[in-house]
Formats: structure tokens, C-alpha cells, sequence
């Protein structure tokens, strides 16, 4: 059938499988072209959240930038009849196609990270195939978790009082106002049920009883800071503590001898942060801003960097011990200018002040489409 992009708000239905290979191809094309990583390379990874976003592009770093056998968990669809499956199904699948080629060792269990039976399915794997893995790779962003009879829901709220700012409304890429009204006490521990580090620290600690871990592994999981404008939405709401959360966890990790990082990553399009209300503004200006001054990068850019500094030993900690690969987005010159336009930012003049095109060039993208030599006018297998 012919796949066409079905958009409803910040989500889109419908996922290209060509259109998402050939996304996946370049992502690895770059890592290819940015050589082997020649320092300390991790052997055996384990990403979980590995279909999309920072944890695909994790995956691809390691596999063809470290030339590690990797193992990836994520929460897809398969298509089935003309419905098609989700872009994470279609990339995976890429993944593991250009892996075989290369004689890397990639599998992917499709199930629920957050539960027992998933932990065990991969720690069998890794006993049956691997051995031990000595790098993992933390990724997950959900919506909820699912612990025994309790479903928790993660909120994007702020804390504390209700929160008004520019927002953009990306149904009809109208400029307005919105309130956030603020999260209740039990909607921020729900938060941090679902993307604090609880699940993490479970992980870590059920390889490490099965033996299926090396005893110096290094593990990461991702977080995101920005800007004061952000903060109330972000830093400072709901998901905010939850990474709090998530950073207390990774020095509960470090306690347990491991190399635990967090790493601060920047802000960019995908199909979690598209929910973030002001956040997708924000991401629009910055596009605008860090093109122009020829610093962009994108979650395969981002990641490449971060992997190839831990392969030289060059991590960039700030005074927290977090790796800061929001270094580029965060100088002065980038975040004046950005809050310069944010000031005046208004409907009429947002497409001028904005990357606007960029940012849903790059939504698009993370669906399979608008990727160059894909022709979307043909039949495909969904
Ligand atoms: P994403 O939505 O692109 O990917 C999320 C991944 O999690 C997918 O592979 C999905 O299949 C998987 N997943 C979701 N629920 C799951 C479940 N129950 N079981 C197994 N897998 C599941 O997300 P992303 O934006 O790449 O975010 C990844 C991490 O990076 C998050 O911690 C996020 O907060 C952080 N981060 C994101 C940004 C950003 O701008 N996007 C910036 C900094 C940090």
C-alpha cells in the first residue's frame, strides 16, 4: 500500500518502513563516517529504549562506532493488516538488517521494560548469547508504568503555581499563550515512578545478581536541563524530579561500582518531547539560532560525540558529575539570542524567528518521511 504521514497534534499515526530505513541508514552512514572509535570501546550493550530518539541513536554509536554486539528493548508495533506498525518497529528492523551485514551480533525483545518478565527474557539472552554485557544504556521515555495492580501516569505539569508562557500549537502552528496548571503531589510521584530511576536501579541491580553484568560496566541514562524559560515546564515541573530522581539513582549505581552516568542531552525533536507544551517553541527558535551559527546537531550527532568521549576518556562533568552534551545549546551567545527572539516572539512574525520547517522536517522524519531518495508514491510492504 501507499503509506501516507497521518498527523493528529504531536503524533502521527501512521509510519513510512522505507522512508524509516533509509533514516536508520543514514543515521549510521554518519557514525561510519566519523570512524571507529579507537579508544575504550564497549563489547556487549544492552539499550533499553532502543527503537527511537536518543536510544536508537545510542544503539547505532555503539554498534558501528564501537563495533559492539548490542541488545535492544523497546515498546513497538508490528503492522498488521493496512494498519502499519510504529516508526520504532520499522527502525529496529533496519537496524537489525544493517547489523548482519556487518556480522554484528543485534537482537530486540519488544515488551514491557518496566516488568519482571521482560527484565528476565533479557538477562536469559545475555546469559545464552553474550555472557555479560558491559555497557547499558538507560533510554526509556513512557508515558506509564505498570507496577502489579498500579498504573502510574507521568505528567508534563508544572510544580508549585500554574505556569503561563508562549506555547506553540502544533495541530495548526499557531502562536498562543498557555497556562500549565501545576502537578498534585501524587502526580509528580507517579511522575517519578514512570521516568525517575526506580526501573533503572532494578535493572542494574538484576543483572548484577544474575551475573550478567561485568563488574565495571558503565551505564547512562539521559536528561535534559535548558534554559529558565524552560524551567517551569521542565527543570523545575513534573518530569524535572523525576530526572532528580533519575540522577539520585545513578549515584545509588555509582555506590554499587559501576560507572554511572547521567547525561544532560540536548533539546530536540522527537516523539516524546513533541509533548511537551512551550518546549516544541523552544526547539523551534533554538534550531534557528544553533543553524545559524552552524552548531546544530541531532540525536545521531549528539550521540556519536557522547560515545566517542567515552571511548577517549573526555567526558565533559559539570560540578554534579553529569555529562554535559548540552554544551553547545547552553552558551551564552545561543541562549541570549534565543530568549532575545522569545521576547519578541508573535504570531505574525514566528515563521521569520523560528526554524519552524526544521522542526517538522524533523518530525516527519522521525516517522519515515521527507527522508531524500524514498519514493512515496510506491507500493509498500507495511
Ligand atoms: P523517544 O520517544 O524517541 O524513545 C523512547 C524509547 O523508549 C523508544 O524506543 C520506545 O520504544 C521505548 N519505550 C517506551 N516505553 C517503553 C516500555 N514500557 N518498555 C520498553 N521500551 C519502551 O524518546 P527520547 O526523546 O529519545 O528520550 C529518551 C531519553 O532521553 C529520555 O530519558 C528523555 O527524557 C531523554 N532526553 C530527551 C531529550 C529530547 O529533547 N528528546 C533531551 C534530553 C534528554
Amino acid at each position: 500500500m501507499v503509506v501516507e504521514p497521518k498527523v493528529r497534534g504531536f503524533i502521527c499515526t501512521t509510519a513510512h518502513p522505507v522512508g524509516c530505513e533509509a533514516a536508520v541508514k543514514e543515521q549510521i552512514d554518519y557514525v561510519k563516517s566519523k570512524g571507529k572509535m579507537d579508544g575504550f570501546c564497549a563489547k556487549k550493550v544492552l539499550v533499553i529504549g532502543s527503537s527511537m530518539g536518543y536510544g536508537l541513536a545510542s544503539r547505532i554509536s555503539a554498534a558501528f562506532g564501537m563495533g559492539a554486539a548490542t541488545l535492544g528493548v523497546m515498546f513497538d508495533k508490528p503492522g498488521s493488516g493496512n494498519k502499519t506498525g510504529t516508526s520504532g518497529w520499522y527502525n529496529t528492523a533496519a537496524f537489525e538488517k544493517f547489523a548482519a551485514a556487518e556480522g554484528l551480533y543485534a537482537k530486540t525483545i519488544n515488551g514491557d521494560a518496566y516488568s519482571d518478565e521482560c527484565k528476565k527474557e533479557i538477562i536469559d539472552i545475555i546469559k545464552s548469547d553474550l555472557g555479560k554485557v558491559d555497557m547499558v544504556i538507560y533510554s526509556l521515555a513512557a508515558p506509564r508504568r505498570t507496577v502489579g495492580e498500579t498504573v502510574y501516569k507521568s505528567v508534563l505539569k508544572t510544580t508549585g503555581d500554574a505556569y503561563t508562557n508562549k506555547t506553540i500549537d502544533l495541530r495548526n502552528n499557531t502562536v498562543s499563550e498557555v497556562t500549565i496548571e501545576p502537578a498534585t503531589d501524587e502526580e509528580i510521584e507517579a511522575t517519578v515512578k514512570v521516568m525517575g530511576g526506580e526501573d533503572w536501579e532494578m535493572w542494574m541491580d538484576a543483572l548484577k545478581k544474575a551475573d550478567a553484568i561485568e563488574d565495571n560496566a558503565i551505564t547512562l541514562a539521559y536528561s535534559y536541563i535548558g534554559p529558565k524559560i524552560t524551567h517551569p515546564m521542565y527543570y523545575e515541573g513534573s518530569i524535572g524530579r523525576a530526572k532528580a530522581d533519575l540522577l539520585e539513582s545513578s549515584r545509588k549505581i555509582a555506590q554499587k561500582g559501576f560507572r554511572s552516568y547521567i547525561s544532560v542531552n540536548k533539546a530536540l525533536v522527537t516523539q516524546s518531547s513533541a509533548a511537551i507544551p512551550i518546549v516544541p517553541l523552544y526547539v523551534a527558535i533554538l534550531y534557528k539560532v544553533m543553524k545559524k551559527h552552524g552548531t546544530h546537531e541531532g540525536c545521531i550527532e549528539q550521540m556519536q560525540r557522547l560515545f566517542a568521549e567515552i571511548s577517549e576518556n573526555k567526558l565533559n562533568l559539570d560540578d554534579e558529575g553529569r555529562i554535559r552534551m548540552d554544551d553547545l545549546e547552553m552558551k551564552p551567545e545561543i541562549q541570549n539570542e534565543v530568549s532575545e527572539i522569545w521576547q519578541k516572539l508573535d504570531q505574525d512574525n514566528f515563521k521569520e524567528f523560528t526554524d519552524i520547517d526544521g522542526y517538522w522536517k524533523d518530525f516527519y522524519a522521525l516517522f519515515g518521511f521527507g527522508i531524500d531518495g524514498v519514493d512515496y508514491s510506491a507500493d509498500v510492504e507495511v
